[in-house]
């Protein structure tokens, strides 16, 4: 079994335009934009990056914001919510506040004893704000959000089956332990990980599959403390059929990647460089970053993408 796990690293998604997903991370939600780079793989498409002060694992929501895209279909075989945390008693604050800036889909809920608030993003994302302990992280308070009801990071993910099983079996190969069940979503949970720590599965039987585009999740990522253990996990992984990429340096972490059995993509993230490698914790994600290949062509791209507005 795989003991390098330590909870969510990231979360990354797809939008349509970019101003408003930036809008709605940073004035909405109140997180910090940590990084503004570009889709290393299309270079005229951003890749935000919004968590706490210096980005740390656990607390980092990625988009690329493909401009026109039309939106996904929620479904099977996808991460069906992606629920950040905030303080106790935090949830009349921001019921209050998301309805003032007009966001929808807000719905309050209970699971397994924790207090929730669903909402969709501006492509009809879908999230949830749960109440949770502190458990050592510091909310950053951007746009007002005051202290004691500021985003923590992630609280979890919800994945949406049509059959959990076999995703059940990799989550406890990957070291989460089956924790409380309640209707047709089983809760896992890491020990001993960041606070990113739980995993729920939803089996849909029957449901129609997700079809991807703005508003669905890309893929799902896990954190280990350094490359080390992503090689442990790698190994263990491919010993046991999986087909994981190689190891792909994605300049402020180290990534591979592989299809899960319900259809989910999960990547396995190192907490090393982070987001702070190329520029001071004061002034993250201010600058447009480039990976080294693309900075002769720097003048080219800046034309290309889109403004992000103030
Ligand atoms: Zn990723």
């Amino acid at each position: 079994m795989i003991k390098d796990i330590k909870g969510l690293h990231h979360v990354t998604s797809m939008a349509a335009d970019a101003a408003i997903n930036n809008r709605f991370f940073t004035d909405t939600l109140g997180l910090r934009r940590v990084k503004k780079t570009v889709n290393f793989d299309a270079p005229e498409v951003y890749h935000l990056y919004y968590g706490d002060e210096i980005g740390t694992p656990g607390s980092v929501m990625t988009y690329f914001p493909f401009g026109d895209m039309p939106r996904g279909r929620r479904g099977t075989g996808e991460v069906g919510v992606t629920e950040f945390a905030v303080p106790e008693g935090a949830l009349g604050f921001w019921k209050e506040r998301l309805a003032r800036s007009g966001v929808r889909g807000l719905s309050e809920s209970s699971f397994l004893g924790e207090a929730r608030l669903g909402f969709a993003g501006p492509d009809g994302d879908s999230f949830a704000l749960v109440e949770s302990a502190a458990r050592g992280r510091t909310a950053w308070t951007g746009a007002d959000v005051p202290q004691d009801a500021g985003i923590l990071g992630f609280h979890g993910a919800r994945m949406r089956l049509r059959d959990s099983a076999a995703t059940a079996e990799l989550l406890s190969f990957m070291g989460y332990q089956k924790d409380e069940t309640d209707g047709a979503v089983t809760r896992y949970r890491i020990e001993g990980g960041n606070a990113a720590d739980t995993i729920d599965l939803e089996t849909v039987a029957g449901g129609q599959t997700a079809a991807q585009g703005a508003g669905s999740v890309h893929h799902i990522a896990f954190a280990v403390e350094d490359r080390a253990a992503q090689a442990r996990v790698r190994e263990a992984l491919l010993a046991t059929g999986y087909q994981v990429t190689p190891v792909i340096d994605r300049d402020y972490f180290w990534a591979i990647y592989f299809r899960t059995p319900g259809g989910v993509l999960f990547e396995i993230a190192t907490n090393e460089p982070g987001f702070d490698r190329d520029e001071d914790t004061a002034r993250l994600g201010q600058a447009l970053k480039l990976p080294t290949r693309y900075e002769p062509f720097r003048d080219r791209i800046e034309d290309l993408l889109p403004a992000l507005g103030a």
